[in-house]
């Protein structure tokens, strides 16, 4: 087992897909030295096998250094510190009181940023913007794309499925390409996209996708099959739903850093088309079975975190139902340690709720839209969230701090483009309404230093 790269402030980027990979490679007796992958990679080989995490990953993760170089650096000495220049580490700004207080902030360890964005949900229009450009879905968000990419791990809501050569049956029809012909490839209500968007997916930073949510189904049970498949074939890790005929995990395990975290998506609904095969995970059915899969993962001493990505709530209402915030006080509670929201369209606010063994949860109601045409101003408006976590050493991680970037998907004619707010001087509206929600302090300039750690003592 190679020692991995981890907690450094300068580190590479380096997720590592990690479903089921573990045990098949203790079973081929492989010491599992592969790390970390490039930016812009395919070539991690791990996510193409589904299988159960087993305990015997906690062995592999044990081989691993404890400390990183940022514990190392918090544990000299007050003489030493005083004889070295400054940490470069950047900081965030003092909080408001629309920042997030946690009580770890400022706990030592090693740490990693991740970035979340909202549904990705392609509307025709979108889709014929794409296919004919050149560079196929970064004609919408090649903007923002480096502000993904800068983050240890990138996350987004996966809205429809990828089944190429499927129609609104599921049945197998001839492919058109990269076409949007209404027949394999379509938009609302059922929503079906070019598999190729998964590679722009993998090259714009995304590490995980979830796939449970009410568009799941939208080409049938031989579509959710199909969609796993193609994330698959681009090593792209998904959480939520699984193929027809397997029982392996609903969860997928991302590294980063040296620190593992769990995602779990589920969906409150599937837009009433029926799921024979149990193969989207639900919220909040059976009553508590979530909850147990969030406790039974944080158990687990090969997993320092576990973020549950629920599509859940009422669409276009900017307040969470009293049912979201009834299961995000149980997932809380569980020991998940963010819990990280989508499908109402618009933002919905973040607090802190007490977690479990002494831990805080972070939870953001609804990250609302990454990418649509809704055009209504709080549909187009909305944010990337950057979430910082430290591990402690022999603990488990624990969010340190929160920050954000107003987004807003810019029309013209017939063309969108995801934005960032303050890069492009985009529209005051938009931004008012997000730091009205979410704070001023917590804004993280496009171009400054990512920084979610507070200015501690
Ligand atoms: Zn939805």
């Amino acid at each position: 087992m190679q020692a991995r790269p981890r907690g450094g402030v300068s580190g590479a980027r380096g997720p590592q897909l990690r479903r089921g990979w573990l045990a098949l490679a203790i079973a081929a007796g492989c010491s599992g030295s592969v790390d970390s992958r490039p930016p812009n990679s395919t070539a991690v080989p791990e996510a193409t096998v589904i299988a159960a995490v087993s305990v015997s990953e906690s062995t592999v993760i044990a081989a691993e250094p404890v400390s990183g170089p940022e514990t190392t650096a918090i544990a000299a000495t007050r003489e030493q510190v005083a004889e070295l220049p400054a940490p470069a580490l950047p900081v965030a700004p003092p909080p408001d009181d629309r920042t997030p207080r946690l009580r770890d902030a400022c706990v030592a360890g090693d740490t990693i940023t991740i970035a979340a964005v909202g549904d990705l949900l392609l509307h025709e229009e979108l889709q014929i913007q794409a296919y004919a450009a050149p560079d196929n879905f970064f004609a919408v968000w090649g903007g923002v794309r480096d502000l993904l990419a800068q983050a240890d791990l990138s996350y987004a809501n996966l809205e429809g499925t990828t089944a190429a050569g499927l129609d609104r049956k599921g049945q197998a029809v001839r492919d058109p390409g990269r076409v949007f012909d209404r027949r394999v490839y379509s938009s609302y209500p059922r929503f079906n996209y070019h598999p190729s968007l998964l590679d722009d997916l993998v090259a714009s930073g995304f590490d995980v996708v979830s796939t449970a949510n009410n568009h799941a189904l939208d080409r049938e049970p031989a579509g959710v099959d199909a969609t796993i498949a193609a994330l698959d074939r681009v090593k792209l890790a998904h959480t939520g739903t699984r193929a027809r005929g397997t029982q392996g995990p609903w969860h997928a395990l991302t590294r980063a850093r040296g620190i593992t975290v769990a995602w779990l998506a589920c969906a409150e609904h599937t837009n009433q088309i029926p799921d024979p095969e149990g193969q989207v995970l639900r919220c909040y059915e059976p009553e508590g079975a979530l909850e147990q899969q969030v406790r039974a993962l944080i158990a687990e001493p090969s997993i320092d975190a576990v973020i549950v990505t629920p599509h859940w709530g009422k669409e276009y209402k900017p307040e969470p139902a009293r049912a979201q915030r009834e299961l995000a006080a149980r997932l809380a509670a569980a020991g998940a340690t963010a819990v990280i929201g989508s499908h109402p369209h618009v933002l919905q606010p973040w607090e802190v709720l007490p977690g479990a063994a002494g831990r805080d949860t972070l939870v953001i109601y609804s990250l609302g839209n990454f990418a649509s045409h809704q055009p209504e101003l709080p549909r187009r408006s909305s944010l990337l969230l950057y979430l910082g976590l430290t591990r402690p050493p022999g603990q488990k991680a624990r969010v340190h701090g929160v920050r954000y970037v107003p987004l807003h998907v810019r029309q013209t004619g017939l063309q969108f483009f995801v934005e960032a707010v303050d890069r492009v001087g985009g529209p005051a509206d938009s931004r008012a309404l997000t730091v009205a929600m979410f704070g001023e302090a917590a804004v993280l300039a496009p171009d400054a230093p990512l920084a979610t750690r507070p200015a501690c003592p």
